[in-house]
């Protein structure tokens, strides 16, 4: 039987911890954390992220401020709308919303971000600290998948973790906090060899490549706990589109101990990450102590395999 990690209650979880922490913080210091959102261009996808995003951070009780530029805006207005932000006191947190038209460089604008505002945790400063051990921003699609994982495993301490996928952010900051976890991890890519073999070993296993349903059952360790990270639009011969992952579900079903839905298991993770991460900075700018979040165990809902 395999578990179906149920990502859309544990989100709903988190939200519901940081809109606590959030009332206690406008209460006791009047204190109102704010999250930026800058979005340049019209892409249909980004643009229902970041209304998402707006309403469940206004429901976490936080202030949002949503920055809208057209498509031809060029970096360096983009990189002065930061500056702006930046110095508003009332804004604890920004994110630039991915991706980004061609004539801005994504890492001129993680360079621009202050560290301590940088809630998406790119900036270089945030990365670097990923992998010394320190105490930065951590990027929200991982640490939402690692939140997962410790709620359905606990101590993650020697399991061997595959990581498929090498992009700044999700596949490298997801292997450095499994690292971080004491995991023997593995990184795979488009280049990497017996890519099935490597998945075959793996006591835990993050899809993040963009391949739909590229995980097939025969690559899967029994027993093993899959996070599919994938997010792929596909369209049925009946012309109706529906997402998929990077794993091919139904043939995990049975094979593998757990797995994350799609949709429904990274990706309400990864907004409700952001808001930890919004909450984070703001106690961090006002010397309060940052809280912690831990997860109660899972509701064990399981499925076989199909047929
Ligand atoms: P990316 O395109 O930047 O990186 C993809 C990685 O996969 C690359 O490192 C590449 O080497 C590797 N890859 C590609 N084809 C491969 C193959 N056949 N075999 C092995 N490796 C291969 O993508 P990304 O931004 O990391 O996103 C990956 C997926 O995760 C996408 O589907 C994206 O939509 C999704 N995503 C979901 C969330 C979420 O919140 N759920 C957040 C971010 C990204």
């Amino acid at each position: 039987m395999t578990s179906i990690i149920d990502g859309k209650r544990c989100a709903t979880l988190i939200r519901s911890a940081v809109a606590q922490h959030v009332g206690r913080l406008r209460e006791n210091y009047g204190l109102r954390p704010g999250l930026a959102v800058i979005l340049v261009g019209e892409n249909p996808a980004s643009q229902i992220y970041v209304r998402n995003k707006a309403r469940l951070t206004e429901e976490a009780g936080m202030l949002s401020l949503d920055e809208r530029l057209p498509a031809h805006t060029p970096q360096i207005q983009l990189l002065e709308v930061i500056d702006r932000l930046q110095r508003d006191p009332a804004v604890h947190g920004i994110l630039v919303q991915l991706p980004l038209p061609p004539q801005i460089s994504p890492e001129a604008v993680f360079a621009a971000l202050n560290p301590a505002k940088d809630v998406d945790g790119f900036s270089p400063l945030n990365v670097g600290l990923l992998h010394t051990g320190g105490h930065g921003i951590v990027p929200c699609t991982p640490l939402g998948c690692l939140f997962l994982l410790k709620q359905q495993l606990g101590d993650l301490t020697g399991l061997r973790a595959l990581v498929l996928g090498r992009s700044n952010i999700v596949g490298k900051p997801m292997a450095a906090l499994l690292l971080r976890e004491n995991c023997t991890v593995t990184i795979a890519h488009s280049h990497s060899r017996e890519l099935a073999a490597e998945c075959r070993r793996a006591d835990i296993v993050v899809a993040a490549v963009g391949r739909p349903q590229l995980v097939k059952a025969d690559w899967i360790k029994p027993g093993a706990t899959i996070i599919d990270v994938g997010i792929n639009r596909i369209t049925s011969p009946d012309g109706k589109t529906r997402l998929i992952g990077d794993v091919d579900f139904a043939q995990a079903l049975g094979v593998a101990a757990a797995i994350t839905p799609v949709p429904g298991g990274v990706g309400p993770m990864t907004v409700a990450c952001l808001l930890f991460n919004t909450l984070t900075v703001a106690c961090r700018q006002h010397d309060i102590p940052a809280p912690e979040l831990t997860l109660p165990p899972p509701d064990r809902e399981t499925s076989s395999r199909p047929g």
